[in-house]
C-alpha cells in the first residue's frame, strides 16, 4: 500500500524533508489540468510514461523532448522541490553540469548558482586537508567548473520551463501535475497504471514505464524488486541560513568540531546567499529538539563564537536527517526502468545522489530515443541496468566508506580514525586517509554490452575549433550528432582509410568527423581542429598526431576506441546501438 505525505511527516529522521520551519522557500505551483481520459472515459495507451517529476524524471523528460520523443510525465505534487520549504541537493558536479548544458538549462544554473573548487577539512582547530578540484585531472579539461552549488528546486524549475518551451515548439512531453499513481501491473503486452487526481481516478496503459518516484518508490514492491540496504544510527540536522557577514566561498568540513561536541560539521554556500550548515548530532537525539530555532541559534552562536542577532543571521530552513544506503539488485523489471533515488539511495557525502539520478536519466534517454525511433534494437535498453547498476554500486561503496569514517564504530574503526587524523596533521601522505566525502565523479562502465573494453569512460566537455575557426565545445558536436553515435577520426588518413571514412559517413545512426591537428589537410566533408589536443585526450586516443578513432555515444561516453578504421569499428557501432554483429 502507498504511504501518504502525512505518513511521511510522522516519521522522524526519514530520508525526507519534514520538520521544516523558518521562513522557508517559496516554490512555483503548476496548474492541474483534467486528463483527457477523465473526459472521454477511454483507456489510452502510451509508448512511454515517466512517473515522478523530481530532478531525475525532469532531466529524462527534457532529454527526450530534445530528441522529439513523446512521453507522459506524471507527478503527484503540483510543484518542484517540496512545498513550503526544502533544499535537499545543493552540489552539482561537472558531469551533471555538462548534461545540463546539453539540456539547455546550464546557463541559468551558472548564473544563479555559486561556483567552488576549494575544500578544506578541519579537526579541532587545525586544518588537516584541503583540495582544489580545478587542479585534478578528472576535472581539468572541461569548460564547466568542478561544482556549482544551487538549491535543487531551482534546477527542477528550470527543467520544467525548458520542457515547456520545447513542447511549445514541438509537442512531445505532456506533464500532468497532481496525478498520483496508486496501482500498477504489467504483462507480456503492456503495463497498466491507476491514477488518482483532484478531478477523479483513471487508468492508462504504457509500453515502457520509467520509475522516478524517489526513495519511497511504490514500484519496488509492485515489481518485486530486491534491494540491498544499510541503515546506520548517524543523525544530522541541517540549517539553511543567510548571514549579513558571509564566510569564504569554500567547502569547509570539520570532522571533530569543538563547537559541536566534537562531531562533524559541513558548511557550504548556495544560491541567494544561503549557507547550508549540516551538523552531526548524537545518535539518540530527539529530532524535534535539535531542530528548534533556539537550539539551532545556540549551535550557530557556538560555531561563530558570538551571539548572532536576527539581523545578522536569518534561518531559512531547518531539518533533521538520517542517512541510509539502498541499491536495487537490478534497475530493470520488465517494462519498468528504475531511475534516480527509486533505484539507489546514498548519503549526501560527496553529492552523489541527485547527480547520479541525472546521469541515470542521461544514460537512459538516448537509448529510449534510439529504440523508440527505430534506430536501435530493443536489447540496447538492457545496457541501462548493466551500466547504471555498476555506477550505483560504486556510489554506495564510496559513500558508505565516508559514512563509516564520520561515524566510526567503537574499537578498531575509531582507533583508525584517531590515528589517521593525528598523522594527517603532520604528514602529507596521511591526508588521503581523511575521508569527508569523495566528490561525485563520472562512473566507468566495465560490464556493459553497449561499449567494448576500450570504452565505457566519460569524456569531458573540451574545446576545439570548427573548420571555419569558430570555437566549439564537445557538447556542440554531440548536439550536431543529434542523438546519433559520433565517430571522431583523428589525424591525416591514408587514401584507403579516407575512402572508408566517406563510406561510413553515409551509415545511418552515425555521424563522422575528422579531427585534425593544426596544419593537417582535411579529407572528410566534416572536420574540426583540435588545437590543444583536448579532444584526443578526453577520448583517451593515444599518439599526439597519429591516427586513431573514438566512437562517442550521445551521453558523451566513449563506446570504443581503435587505431584503424576496420571491422572492429563496425562491431563497436553495432554494440553501441544494440544490433547483432551480422546486422551491424
Ligand atoms: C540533505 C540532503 C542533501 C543532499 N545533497 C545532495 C547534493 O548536494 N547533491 C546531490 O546530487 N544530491 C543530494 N542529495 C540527494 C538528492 O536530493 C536526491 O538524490 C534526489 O532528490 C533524487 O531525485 P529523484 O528525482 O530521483 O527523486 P525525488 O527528488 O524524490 O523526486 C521524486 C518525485 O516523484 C514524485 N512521486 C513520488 N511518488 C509518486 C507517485 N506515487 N505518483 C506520482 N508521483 C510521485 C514526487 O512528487 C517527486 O516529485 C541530498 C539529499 C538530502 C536528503
Amino acid at each position: 500500500m502507498l504511504e501518504t505525505q502525512a505518513a511521511y511527516a510522522d516519521t522522524a529522521f526519514s530520508n525526507g524533508y519534514e520538520f521544516t520551519q523558518g521562513t522557508g522557500y517559496t516554490l512555483p505551483e503548476y496548474p492541474f489540468v483534467a486528463p483527457p481520459e477523465l473526459v472521454s472515459g477511454e483507456v489510452r495507451r502510451y509508448p512511454l510514461v515517466i512517473v515522478g517529476g523530481g530532478i531525475a524524471g525532469l532531466s529524462l523528460a527534457c532529454a527526450l523532448a530534445h530528441q522529439g520523443v513523446e512521453a507522459l510525465l506524471l507527478d503527484e505534487d503540483n510543484t518542484v522541490g517540496v512545498k513550503g520549504a526544502a533544499s535537499r541537493g545543493i552540489c552539482y558536479a561537472q558531469k551533471t553540469l555538462e548534461i545540463f548544458k546539453r539540456l539547455g538549462v546550464y546557463e541559468r544554473i551558472a548564473r544563479k548558482g555559486v561556483q567552488w573548487s576549494v575544500g578544506r577539512t578541519f579537526a579541532g582547530e587545525d586544518e588537516v586537508y584541503s583540495f582544489d578540484l580545478r587542479q585534478q585531472q578528472t576535472h581539468s579539461l572541461s569548460v564547466e567548473p568542478p561544482f556549482i552549488n544551487i538549491q535543487q528546486f531551482y534546477i527542477e524549475g528550470f527543467l520544467v520551463e525548458q520542457i515547456q518551451a520545447l513542447h511549445r515548439s514541438r509537442p512531445c512531453i505532456d506533464i500532468r501535475w497532481s496525478n498520483r499513481i496508486t496501482a500498477f501491473e504489467q504483462n507480456e503486452a503492456f503495463a497498466t497504471l491507476s491514477l488518482t487526481t483532484p478531478a477523479g481516478d483513471y487508468t492508462l496503459q504504457a509500453d515502457h514505464v520509467i520509475d522516478c518516484t524517489g526513495s519511497r518508490s511504490p514500484f519496488r514492491a509492485w515489481c518485486g524488486a530486491s534491494v540491498t540496504a544499510k541503515k546506520g544510527d548517524d543523525r544530522w540536522c541541517i540549517a539553511d541560513v543567510r548571514f549579513r557577514d558571509a564566510p569564504p566561498v569554500e567547502r569547509h568540513t570539520w570532522i571533530e568540531a569543538p563547537f559541536n561536541d566534537n562531531r562533524a560539521v559541513w558548511q557550504h554556500l548556495m544560491a541567494d546567499g544561503v549557507w547550508r550548515i549540516d551538523y552531526q548530532m548524537a545518535p539518540n537525539c530527539d529530532p524535534e529538539q535539535v531542530s528548534r530555532e533556539d537550539v539551532v541559534r545556540a549551535r550557530l552562536n557556538a560555531q561563530f563564537k558570538r551571539e548572532l542577532g536576527e539581523d545578522e543571521c536569518e534561518i531559512v530552513w531547518v531539518g533533521p536527517y538520517a542517512y541510509r544506503s539502498e541499491c536495487l539488485d537490478g534497475l530493470r523489471h520488465g517494462r519498468v526502468f528504475f531511475v534516480g533515488d527509486s533505484a539507489h539511495v546514498v548519503s549526501p557525502f560527496g553529492a552523489r545522489g541527485g547527480n547520479s539520478g541525472v546521469q541515470d536519466a542521461d544514460n537512459l534517454a538516448w537509448k529510449l530515443a534510439a529504440v523508440l525511433q527505430g534506430r536501435a534494437s530493443p536489447g540496447l535498453l538492457d545496457s541501462y541496468s548493466a551500466e547504471r547498476h555498476e555506477a550505483a554500486q560504486q556510489n554506495v561503496l564510496v559513500t558508505n566508506r565516508t559514512a563509516r569514517f564520520l561515524r566510526p564504530a567503537d574499537g578498531a574503526e575509531r582507533l583508525f580514525r584517531t590515528a589517521a587524523l593525528g598523522l594527517a596533521r603532520k604528514h602529507l601522505f596521511a591526508r588521503q586517509l581523511v575521508n569527508t566525502g569523495r566528490m561525485s565523479a563520472p562512473n566507468t562502465y566495465s560490464r556493459s554490452a553497449a561499449c567494448d573494453k576500450t570504452g565505457g569512460i566519460a569524456t569531458q566537455n573540451v574545446i576545439f575549433s570548427w573548420a571555419d575557426g569558430q570555437p566549439g565545445e564537445l557538447v556542440d558536436l554531440l548536439r550536431w550528432a543529434g542523438g546519433q553515435l559520433l565517430l571522431l577520426v583523428f589525424g591525416a588518413l591514408p587514401a584507403s582509410a579516407a575512402r572508408r571514412l566517406q563510406a561510413l559517413a553515409g551509415h545511418s545512426g552515425l555521424r563522422c568527423v575528422q579531427v585534425l591537428a593544426p596544419g593537417q589537410q582535411p579529407q572528410a566533408a566534416e572536420h574540426v581542429i583540435d588545437r590543444q589536443g583536448h579532444l584526443r585526450a578526453t577520448c583517451r586516443v593515444a599518439g599526439a598526431s597519429a591516427s586513431g578513432w573514438a566512437l562517442l555515444r550521445p551521453d558523451s561516453y566513449v563506446a570504443a576506441t581503435g587505431q584503424r578504421l576496420d571491422t572492429s569499428l563496425v562491431r563497436a557501432v553495432g554494440a553501441a546501438i544494440g544490433l547483432q554483429e551480422e546486422n551491424a
